[in-house]
């Protein structure tokens, strides 16, 4: 197995800023946006009848970051990659106002094993160097040199992933499934060429990795097993 550099953005790829950014608005201006309704970068253009001052007011509230919850096993999953000898580093492209209740708020609270030192400020991600980038801009994957792993959000669900080189991820799970497809390439393919009559078996088996149906289909049909 190969160690890891592994880079991991923040907000709405570990934690839910959108959804605690859109019900503190609602909260606060009485308007009714469906979280699951925006589609765009630009949150303003969901709350149309407010400034961008009031639409970006909640980023600099100690107690609006208090309401941002992780995402689920973001938390797990990331202590887990460390505990393999990865190593991580979160990189975001906050602005400095947000920084410190950020941290102590979301990134040191619920992950408190990732360390200020294992903190990157960078607008433009693509100058920082690893092996794995995640991250739900595609912005900050496209011309990036690393494996870009897309996490599916609101505003990049019409986004073509796969025709920019990027893996789609839908949840911390899958980004497990990628870190390990990356780490053990090798081993994977040689264990997958030995087990080709059932490798969903071996997979779940020896790697704890559980495919969706379609991928099994896929993989099976590549490998020419017969299960
Ligand atoms: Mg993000």
């Amino acid at each position: 197995m190969r160690q890891l550099r592994i880079l991991v953005d923040m907000d709405d790829t570990i934690e839910h800023l959108l959804l605690a950014w859109v019900d503190c608005l609602n909260e606060i201006h009485g308007t009714s946006v469906e979280y699951k309704e925006i589609r765009e970068w630009n949150l303003c253009t969901a709350f149309p009848t407010l400034t961008k001052e009031q639409v970006f007011a909640p980023l600099v509230e100690d107690e609006f970051w208090k309401t941002v919850k992780p995402m689920a096993y973001a938390s797990e999953v990331l202590e887990w990659a460390i505990n393999e000898g990865h190593e991580i580093y979160i990189v975001t492209a906050s602005a400095y106002e947000t920084i410190k209740s950020k941290m102590e708020n979301v990134l040191f609270k619920y992950f408190p094993f990732i360390s200020w030192k294992n903190v990157i400020i960078a607008h433009n991600k693509q100058m920082i160097r690893g092996d794995i980038m995640v991250d739900d801009a595609p912005h900050n994957l496209e011309g990036g040199d690393y494996v870009k792993v897309l996490m599916t959000a609101n505003h990049n669900r019409d986004y073509n992933a796969s025709e920019h080189g990027m893996t789609r991820v839908n949840d911390w799970y899958d980004v497990r499934n990628c870190i390990i497809a990356v780490a053990c390439e090798d081993e994977l393919k040689i264990g997958l060429q030995a087990n080709r009559e059932n490798p969903v078996w071996y997979l779940e088996r020896d790697w704890g990795v559980k495919l969706h149906p379609y991928q099994s289909v896929l993989l099976q049909s590549m490998l020419g097993g017969t299960n």
